[in-house]
């Protein structure tokens, strides 16, 4: 049996005939930059979130940094985020010469640590940065009182979540900014590079929208430095061919972790959903003592897997003048070791998962 690990062939096939005329009717009208399609999709993605404003732009980690610029994150400020993520989380916050101020994540949801947050505080702290890591959202609620508390922004790196929920609200709703990443292995994803911002915010997005077209808020006056961020409206046309489906997709994501989480043995550590929150399973992450082992031998019997993430950010090259250390975060240190993601798409069948699991618990 051989697996695919995102299968974005099949998703293309299933919705072929919506995406092929959303993509024609782009190439016909010729209006590849900021066509009735983006505004469109726009207000389809405020309604399916519940958030007032959605700006889209030219991919998850332009997000992240259109939400910084619109908070004014200044050379100096500090950010607390966690070490357990993709580069672009603590890249947004570097990238403006802003300081990534890490706390430890929690063991079972692999999040920042809510509870940490408030002991690295300083008067430089300007904002916190939770990621829904494999789209689950973090501890929001304790996050959002410790902002109020402090005075601080709360961005939400929702590149993996699109569509999760904490206490019944989606995690585009929640925070001050809160953004999405459409790469095409996330769970809503369209075909090339694209992201988007969400708030409750009119001056927030206001801002944003100027910052996405090099700060311009009059043809060529320019209020900002800001930054060419658009999203295409090829782009913007194949994701609402996807939008009604999603809805679907999800059911079917939470079909797949069902089934792997009650086919897989005692000994693999399974994923937690807490139970305030919903999760759009981006990654169905097992941990395991023995993984290269455990990954190769999947990959002899025709079963991708990928590890997300084998080194911490805090460990990372590029962020060393931050002058972290092992163990510092050994939690996410642990997590690094151990973490393996097992193929999660919305078409695998019910003989494509125990197939899976069988193999896993045999090794
Ligand atoms: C994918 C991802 C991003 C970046 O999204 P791109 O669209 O690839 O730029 C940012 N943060 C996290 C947590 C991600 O997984």
């Amino acid at each position: 049996m051989k697996i695919d690990f995102a299968n974005l062939q099949t998703q293309y096939q299933k919705y072929k005939s919506d995406i092929d005329a959303n993509i024609h009717a782009v190439l016909k009208q010729s209006n590849y930059i900021m066509g009735d399609q983006v505004k469109q999709l726009e207000r389809e993605l405020s309604l399916f979130t519940g958030a007032k404003y959605t700006i889209t732009c030219s991919n998850g980690s332009d997000a992240l940094l259109l939400a910084l610029m619109a908070i004014d994150i200044k050379p100096g400020d500090e950010i607390i985020t966690t070490p357990f993520t993709f580069i672009s989380t603590a890249e947004s916050i570097a990238s403006l010469k802003a300081k990534p101020v890490f706390v430890d994540i929690e063991k079972d949801t692999f999040n920042i640590d809510a509870n940490q947050i408030e002991a690295v505080i300083t008067e430089k702290t300007k904002g916190i940065m939770p990621v829904s890591l494999f789209g689950q959202p973090a501890d929001m609620q304790v996050i959002q009182n410790i902002a109020q508390k402090h005075n601080l922004k709360v961005i939400i790196d929702g590149a993996q979540s699109f569509g999760s929920t904490y206490n019944g609200k989606t995690d585009s709703n929640l925070g001050n900014i809160s953004t999405t990443s459409f790469f095409p292995s996330k769970p809503f994803g369209c075909y090339g590079d694209g992201g988007a911002v969400f708030t409750n915010n009119d001056k927030f997005a206001e801002k944003i929208k100027m910052l996405r077209v090099h700060g311009q808020n009059k043809r060529y006056h320019y209020k900002h430095i800001g930054m060419g961020g658009r999203l295409d409206t090829i782009q913007a046309a194949i994701l609402l061919a996807k939008l009604p489906h999603y809805k679907k997709e999800l059911e079917e994501r939470e079909r797949v972790a069902k089934n792997y989480s009650n086919e897989l043995k005692s000994s693999i550590i399974l994923p937690t959903i807490r139970s305030n929150r919903s999760g759009v399973w981006a990654q169905y992450t097992v941990r395991v003592n023995n993984r290269d082992e455990v990954q190769k031998k999947l990959q002899d019997n025709g079963i991708p897997t990928a590890i997300y993430y084998p080194v911490p950010l805090h460990l990372q090259e590029c962020l060393k003048y931050l002058n972290y250390k092992k163990a510092d975060f050994p939690a996410a240190e642990e997590a690094s070791k151990l973490v393996l993601s097992l193929p999660m798409n919305a078409y695998l069948s019910e003989d494509n998962i125990s197939y899976i699991t069988k193999t896993l618990n045999n090794i």
